[in-house]
């Protein structure tokens, strides 16, 4: 059983630790290759929106489905939160979940989860057991499941990927009180990066802050998340809004996301109540400002913020609901502003599209999934510029980036892209193109299919087939590498198997 004894060995180098054989994975399915995918917290099955369910899950689930569409054999590994829940869900003939049991099976928030950890590590190599099963790569999501990876590979001679969805040491800089597990987490993040196979970041910007901020060892590789581009289409705006009930002259503000502080829901309220009020309107007038305003060209009884997120009023974001929700009402703005709820993804597309305007006003944003799934409906974003917004949102091309918190710059923003039809019209036609071009999950897990392929090739070869940047390169020379490195693992495996 693992021990959370070994959680923070950093130093401990990988080579020194007695591994098993290299056992090629005996996938149920012939011809393809078995591989994990483990996501401690984020059930790649859940109900996406609600608490602790947002961008990891849907990055989990979209990952596995595009990978198996491209002939991989995907199991993805989550901790199982209710008994009701079903063990094993099939997404696909060739991507399932399956729910390992790793403390009570029950929700218990993410800074409380570590402790069970080594339940997990024993619940998954009972299962390889029970199945037959030794994936030969595994990629882990959050840091917790980096923990989970290292401890595996000290058993068996895995290859390991990581992609972080957070970075405490970014996330610490806006938590005024750190949380008991902050050492371990920030430990965990170090030795995930210097000793995975590779690490995955979400944008340039993420990159940057890992080399910066945790280490400056390891292997990197740049790997956008995408979105659904079928699904998150544009849709013409008088149907969305006759379909959602929403009047066709309305200027609609819309949010998308968990309520969690760090999302800055607060920020957007404020800068809503501005809009409204057109308080650069009554600055101009009393000479306080010195550029020119255009907030009072809206009609504020035409303004409408709608705000779909899911809630639970018994845990952490049903306080950050309520508190959302009172400060609308001190504001005068209830009559202007509809809490939808939790939406999925089938009707996500109707709020996009009649929305002319999607605001993402979080503190700090690894990624964020809902700038680009409104990119890709053709709606222009209003985003604070942090993390990886910083490199989805093509500044003043597909929206406007802003600094976080700042109440008067959001409403500026807001009021340009509602205000600028001309302006606005274009950005709608090209923030579409810069999705499909560059975040879409089959062109992503494209990315991420040829880095494991590599990786594989590179664990039996021992031979440096994988340098970073090489799973952007459509160069037909990256693809033959990983096609022959793919063909390298199969024999060699297959040999390896025949021996053990
Ligand atoms: N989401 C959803 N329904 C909701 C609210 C959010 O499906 O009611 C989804 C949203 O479409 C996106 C994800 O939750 O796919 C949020 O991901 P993001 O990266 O923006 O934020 P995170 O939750 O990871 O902080």
């Amino acid at each position: 059983m693992a021990s959370l004894n070994t959680k923070v060995n950093a130093s401990a180098p990988a080579s020194k630790v007695a591994k098993a054989p290299f056992v090629a994975s005996r996938s149920k399915a012939p011809g393809r290759q078995a591989i994990a995918l483990i996501s401690d917290h984020g059930d790649p099955a859940a109900e996406i929106g609600k608490e602790e369910a947002g961008g990891q899950n849907v990055y989990v689930r979209q990952v596995g489905e595009a990978l198996a569409n491209l002939g991989w054999q995907v199991d993805m590994f989550t901790r199982k939160v209710r008994s009701s829940d079903p063990s094993v869900v099939q997404h696909s003939p060739h991507c399932r979940t399956v729910r390992l049991v790793a403390g009570p099976e029950e929700f218990i928030p993410r800074d409380q989860l570590f402790d069970y950890m080594p339940e997990f590590v024993e619940a998954f190599q009972t299962f390889q057991s029970k199945e037959g099963t030794n994936y030969p790569l595994i990629h882990t999501n959050y840091w917790m499941s980096a923990w989970i990876g290292l401890q595996l590979r000290k058993e068996s001679n895995i290859q390991l990927v990581h992609t972080y969805h957070s970075v405490g040491a970014v996330k610490y800089q806006s938590v005024p009180n750190r949380p008991a597990i902050a050492e371990t987490r920030l430990s965990v993040e170090r030795e995930i990066l210097e000793q995975a196979n590779c690490v995955v970041a979400t944008s340039p910007q993420e990159e940057e802050i890992l080399r910066t901020l945790v280490s400056e060892q390891g292997c990197i590789e740049v790997i956008p998340c995408g979105t659904d581009i079928e699904n998150f289409s544009a849709i013409p705006k008088p149907e969305a809004r006759a379909a959602l009930g929403f009047a066709p002259d309305e200027a609609i503000v819309l949010y998308v996301g968990r309520f969690d502080p760090r999302k800055g829901i607060e920020t957007l309220v404020r800068a809503f109540a501005q809009l409204k009020a057109g308080v650069d309107c009554q600055m101009a007038s009393a000479g306080t400002s010195t550029s020119a305003s255009t907030l009072c060209a809206l009609n504020p009884d035409k303004l409408r913020l709608v705000i779909v997120g899911g809630s639970d009023p018994t845990q952490s974001d049903g306080s950050e609901r309520e508190r959302i929700g009172q400060l609308v009402r001190e504001f005068g703005l209830a009559n202007q502003t509809h809490f939808a709820g939790r939406i999925g993804h089938d009707l996500l597309p109707l709020y996009y599209t009649a929305a002319d305007v999607c605001v993402i006003p979080s503190h700090y944003e690894p990624f964020g999934l809902v700038a680009i799934e409104a990119m890709a409906c053709g709606t222009p974003v209003v985003a604070s510029a942090v993390g990886g917004l910083n490199f989805s949102v093509a500044q003043e091309e597909t929206g406007l980036l802003v600094p976080p918190h700042d109440t008067t710059a959001f409403a500026r923003a807001i009021d340009r892209i509602l205000t600028d039809e001309v302006w606005a019209r274009k950005l709608r036609r090209q923030a579409p193109i810069r999705v499909q071009e560059n975040f879409s999950w089959p062109g992503v897990a494209t990315r991420l299919g040829n880095l494991y392929r590599c990786l594989l090739a590179q664990s039996i070869s021992h031979e440096e087939l994988w340098s970073p940047g090489q799973a952007s390169s459509s160069a037909a020379a990256t693809v033959a590498a990983a096609a022959s490195a793919s063909a390298v693992v199969t024999s060699k495996a297959s040999t390896l198997t025949k021996a053990s």
